[in-house]
């Protein structure tokens, strides 16, 4: 039987880190601050914004939330970000996705300043992560790299595989692992013999999309399995990629969804906000 990894619980320790550091910075006259853009009305991104403005609240940082019509323009939207990235009170800038169609998300995170940059999605904050130094660390990867740790698992020469390359969560996943000194493995799409390298894993992180994923046969008995995954089952339960059923019993560790990665983000962001208002204030890191 493995151990759940408790990530609501984590998560509420590196909050409260965050909020000790946010109330150190402000006896020093710094309030770190976050903004969030929201376009549109998907009522996923609505719940998204609302914790993370709940988020803010309880770690003590200042909060501005944009929310902006669904017709919002390329122009208006690149307009505020300008507007953002001038703002002394803001340190951090968040655009919550998926923009509607029309918007252009890859130009919208190029503009963000790379210093306000706290999902550290810009192209010089993954070229940071690429040479293993990174200023801001991309919240859900790093989340999980929190879950291994609080398992005590040492992640230095353990073979780690990564299901799904996506910018947001696959690649930065493998970099972060990679700069833990674990032997990496993606596998996507295209992957042929999934299982048997699946199998080989010590920590294995799924992050794929598909309720019921990760099947027992998949992973190897005692290994730590990290689900990304935030899908709905049958029923619209919210339910992770990994058969948690069959899996639980071969792992060591596990994370649980909901309850285990999700949390995680969140908190994460909060860190990169008090980094990035460090970093514009020159006070060391
Ligand atoms: P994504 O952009 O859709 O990427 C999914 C990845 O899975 C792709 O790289 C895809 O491969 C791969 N994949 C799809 N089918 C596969 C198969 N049969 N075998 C192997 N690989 C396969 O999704 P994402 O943004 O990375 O998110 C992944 C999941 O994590 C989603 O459920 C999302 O909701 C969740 N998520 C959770 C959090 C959190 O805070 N908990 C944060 C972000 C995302 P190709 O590249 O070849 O298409």
């Amino acid at each position: 039987m493995a151990i759940l990894i408790d990530g609501k619980k984590i998560s509420a320790s590196v909050k409260a880190q965050v909020a000790q550091e946010a109330a150190s910075l402000k006896a020093k006259g710094l309030f770190p601050g976050l903004a969030v853009v929201l376009v549109g009305d998907d009522p996923a991104s609505r719940i998204y914004v609302n914790n993370k403005k709940k988020a803010c609240e309880a770690t003590g940082i200042y909060s501005e939330e944009y929310a902006l019509p669904k017709t919002t323009t390329q122009q208006q939207l690149m307009e505020l970000i300008g507007r953002l990235n001038d703002k002394p009170e803001i340190h951090g800038i968040l655009v919550q996705s998926p923009l509607p169609e029309a918007l252009d998300e890859a130009a919208v995170v190029e503009a963000i300043s790379p210093q306000k940059d706290v999902d550290a999605f810009h192209a010089y904050n993954v070229g940071k992560l690429m040479q293993g130094r990174p200023v801001f660390q991309p919240c859900t990867p790093a989340g999980v790299i929190e879950l291994i740790r609080s398992t005590g698992t040492e992640i230095t020469g353990k073979n780690c595989v990564v299901i799904g390359r996506s910018d947001i969560v696959g690649k930065p996943m493998a970099m972060l692992l990679l700069q833990c000194n674990g032997t990496v493995t993606i596998c996507h799409s295209a992957t042929k013999n999934l299982k048997e390298i699946s199998s080989q894993a010590d920590i294995l992180v799924s992050a794929v999309g598909k309720a019921g994923f990760v099947t027992a046969d998949m992973v190897k008995p005692g290994a730590v399995v990290i689900d990304v995954g935030m899908n709905r089952d049958a029923e619209g339960k919210l339910c992770g990629d990994v058969e948690f059923a069959q899996v639980e019993p071969i792992a060591s560790y596990i994370t649980p969804v909901p309850g285990g990665v999700g949390p995680m983000t969140i908190a994460m962001l909060m860190r990169n906000t008090i980094t990035a208002a460090k970093l514009q204030n020159g006070m060391a890191l």
